[in-house]
């Protein structure tokens, strides 16, 4: 928007000389949060590193040999599913209708295990109770989010930050989906095999005397935190779409020579985490970069062909990049 891309009513309000005029910038923000029970159990987990001694000698593994459970990422397993019929036969008609606009394959509730505490989220370092247990959690995030957020500038200055307003839980349906993945987790942790991990019969957060719908949405809209997914407030679409900020391309309608190639031009979050995505797109747009001359004399199928061929070799050559990447080799 300090570019002078964006809704023309707030670039006048900050005295931005208007490029494009764009409502659609900093609107369809869209985000996956995460939230679920916690219980005790009875192997070590990051409630551990509260006993000076178990973090000093982890600590010793981790730099001695790359071991121990500082090697650990906090979440091993990550699962999707739409919301089973069990729980599904519990949704009104005006959530089935809202979730019916997702494409049929699209999962609704992804869970993430935890080998931590998680409560309320307001401090993870400082969360855990911290009483010699340790604490294991299963969240859920609702990852075909209904609810939109929106952003916009504060002034004409990049150093003052912008004024976001992530809306989250303010779609009906967002709220059904938690409720049913909250109910779906105790489930889990009911299960012969997690009982075996559990320690003693209570759940320590929030505590089964959490039970009535109502209680489940209060708890998850004062303990859900967001996965850092925020995305979509330049979402791209059809010239025709007055919301639309870029094309397929990732042009921004309205200017010449500028592209936007990042999460933000998603017109809708994918469900999983968007890292790959935004990789994906990136290579995407560049191939539209190109201009594809023809090669000499070569058009129609074999023109296809030609593109087809650019096309596997630049797919090679991102895998390459991100593999060396990755192994940390290049
Ligand atoms: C803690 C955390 C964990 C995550 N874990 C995962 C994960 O495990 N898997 C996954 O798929 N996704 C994960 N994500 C999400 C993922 O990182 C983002 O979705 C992705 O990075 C978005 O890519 P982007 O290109 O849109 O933005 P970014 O990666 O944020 O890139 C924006 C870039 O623009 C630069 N920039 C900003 N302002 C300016 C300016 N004025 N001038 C020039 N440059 C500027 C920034 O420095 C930055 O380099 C995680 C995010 C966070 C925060």
């Amino acid at each position: 928007m300090v570019s002078g891309v964006g809704p023309a009513p707030t670039l006048r309000q900050h005295n931005i000389p208007i490029i494009a005029d764009r409502s659609g910038v900093g609107q369809n923000m869209q985000d996956h949060i995460y939230f679920g029970p916690s219980y005790r159990v009875n192997a070590p987990t990051f409630s551990a590193f509260s006993n000076p001694t178990f973090a000093a000698q982890a600590a010793q593994d981790f730099n001695e040999n790359a071991s121990g459970l500082y090697t650990n990422p906090t979440t091993d397993v990550l699962a999707w599913e739409k919301v089973p019929d069990s729980f599904r036969s519990a949704f009104s008609p005006q959530t089935l209708a809202a979730l019916a606009t997702f494409p049929p394959d699209w999962p609704e509730l992804e869970y993430l295990s935890l080998g931590a505490y998680l409560g309320y989220q307001q401090n993870l370092a400082t969360g855990d109770p911290n009483d010699g247990y340790n604490y294991a959690s299963l969240a859920a995030s609702i990852v075909a989010p209904l609810s939109r957020g929106n952003l916009t500038v504060a002034s004409a200055d990049t150093a003052t930050p912008p004024l976001i307003n992530p809306n989250w839980l303010t779609h009906p349906a967002d709220l059904a989906v938690a409720v049913a993945g909250f109910k779906r987790i105790r489930k889990f942790w009911d299960t012969d095999s997690m009982r075996r991990f559990r320690v003693g019969e209570e759940e320590s957060f929030p505590g089964l005397a959490i039970q009535t719908d109502a209680q489940i949405e209060e708890i998850v809209k004062r303990s859900s935190n967001t996965i850092y997914h925020a995305a979509c407030t330049c979402k791209m679409g059809r010239a025709n779409d007055t919301m639309a900020v870029v094309d397929v391309g990732g042009r921004v309608f309205g200017t010449r020579g500028l592209r936007v190639v990042d999460a933000s031009v998603f017109p809708l979050l994918p469900p999983g985490h968007p890292q790959a995505t935004v990789y994906g797109f990136l290579f995407f747009s560049f191939l539209s970069c190109l201009s594809f001359p023809p090669p000499w004399g070569v058009s129609g199928a074999g023109f296809d062909m030609w593109k087809a061929e650019w096309l596997t070799f630049w797919t090679d050559a991102l895998a390459e990049k991100i593999a060396c990447d990755v192994s940390g080799s290049c």
